[in-house]
C-alpha cells in the first residue's frame, strides 16, 4: 500500500467532499465522495485496495470515523471504484454497501473477478489494486432503480445506467443538484474539456449507454461528479460529447484494428485521438491514460465489435 503522508479533501457542496485518492502518486484520477450528515458519514466509491492509505488520511482530515461510516454505495464493481470494498468492511463491522443487484454476487465472491483482472493485469495485479476480500451477503443491499437511498441526512437516488458496465449505476442528490456518475458520464480531468468515453471489456454496449445519456440528462442537474475525476457544471455540454467521443472511438475500432485481432494499432490510434483533443503535450494525459488506458478501451472495442461480427 502507497504511503500518503497528506489528506486531499475538498467541499464540493454543502456536506459532499471529494477526497483525492492520489491513484499511482498521481492526483485527480480516482475519487471518492464523503457524505456527511444526521451524524453519519458514507462513502461514494472507495477506489482500490491501494488506496486506502489516502482514503484513511482524507477521513480523518474530515473528521471522519469508520465508526461514523454506514454505509458505502458503489457505482460498479470495477476495481479502481470498488475494489477496497471488501477488505473495508472486513476490518469495521459498521458499513453496509450498496450495489446493482448484477454487482453483488461479485461483491460476496470476488473470486471471478479476480481471475478475469488477473489475465489483464497479471503480476501488477498487486501494485494497481492491492487486495481484495469477500462480503458478507447480509450486509450488501441491492439498489432499486429510482428507490431512494436515506443516509447522512439525505436522499440518495441510484438509476440503473449501464453502457460502460451493465450494472452500472448513478446516485443523485436532488439536495445539491449532484449527480454521481461513476463512468457513464465519461472521463474527464479538471483542466480538460474533452469527455473520454472508458470502453472496457467485457460488457460495453453502446446502445445501452446512448440510453444511460439521455436518463442523466433528463434529471436536469447542476453538477456532475465524476469518479475521474471531479465536480463539472458544464453539464449540458459534457452530457453531449459522451456519445459523439464514444462512436468515435467505435469508428477507430473499425479502422485500426490488426486482421489478426491485434489491438496495439488501435491502442496507438486511441492515444492520438486523445492527444488530438487535449493537447499533444497535455500533463493530463498522464492521468487519463491511469484512468481509463488505452489498451484496455481497445481491448473493449475488439470486444465489442467481435460481438457484432464486425471483425473476426
Ligand atoms: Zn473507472
Amino acid at each position: 500500500m502507497t504511503t500518503i503522508s497528506r489528506a486531499l479533501v475538498r467541499e464540493v457542496a454543502p456536506g459532499i467532499s471529494q477526497i483525492d485518492l492520489q491513484f499511482q502518486g498521481l492526483e485527480q484520477v480516482i475519487a471518492a465522495y464523503l457524505l456527511q450528515g444526521n451524524g453519519e458519514a458514507a462513502l461514494i466509491e472507495v477506489g482500490p485496495s491501494s488506496t486506502r492509505g489516502a482514503l484513511d488520511a482524507g477521513l480523518a482530515a474530515a473528521g471522519v470515523s469508520w465508526n461514523d461510516m454506514a454505509r458505502l454505495l458503489v457505482t460498479h464493481i470495477h476495481l479502481d471504484h470498488a475494489g477496497a470494498a471488501g477488505p473495508i468492511m472486513r476490518a469495521h463491522p459498521r458499513p453496509r454497501i450498496s450495489v446493482h443487484p448484477i454487482g453483488a454476487p461479485h461483491l460476496a465472491n470476488p473470486d471471478k473477478l479476480i481471475a478475469s483482472a488477473t489475465r489483464i493485469y497479471g503480476d501488477q495485479m498487486e501494485s494497481l489494486w492491492g487486495d481484495f476480500a469477500p462480503i458478507d451477503p447480509a450486509r450488501i443491499d441491492e439498489v432499486e432503480d429510482g428507490v431512494a437511498i436515506d443516509i447522512a441526512g439525505r436522499e440518495l437516488i441510484p438509476y440503473f445506467t449501464p453502457g460502460h458496465a451493465s450494472h452500472h449505476v448513478a446516485y443523485l442528490d436532488r439536495a445539491s443538484g449532484m449527480l454521481f456518475t461513476g463512468d457513464v458520464a465519461g472521463v474527464r480531468i479538471p483542466g480538460m474539456a474533452y469527455v473520454c468515453p472508458p470502453t472496457p471489456p467485457p460488457d460495453l454496449d453502446p446502445e445501452a449507454w446512448a440510453e444511460s445519456v439521455r436518463t442523466m440528462q433528463a434529471l436536469d442537474v447542476q453538477h456532475l461528479a465524476l469518479t475521474h475525476f471531479g465536480v463539472f457544471d458544464d453539464v449540458k455540454e459534457h452530457l453531449a460529447q459522451i456519445l459523439p467521443n464514444l462512436d468515435d472511438f467505435i469508428g477507430q475500432g473499425r479502422s485500426s484494428l490488426g486482421p489478426d485481432g491485434d489491438t496495439s494499432d488501435l491502442t496507438d490510434a486511441l492515444q492520438r485521438l486523445e492527444k488530438s483533443q487535449i493537447g499533444a503535450e497535455s500533463p493530463l494525459f498522464a492521468q487519463l491514460e491511469l484512468a481509463t488506458p488505452a489498451y484496455m478501451a481497445a481491448l473493449g472495442l475488439k470486444r465489442l465489435l467481435k460481438k457484432r461480427g464486425e471483425v473476426g
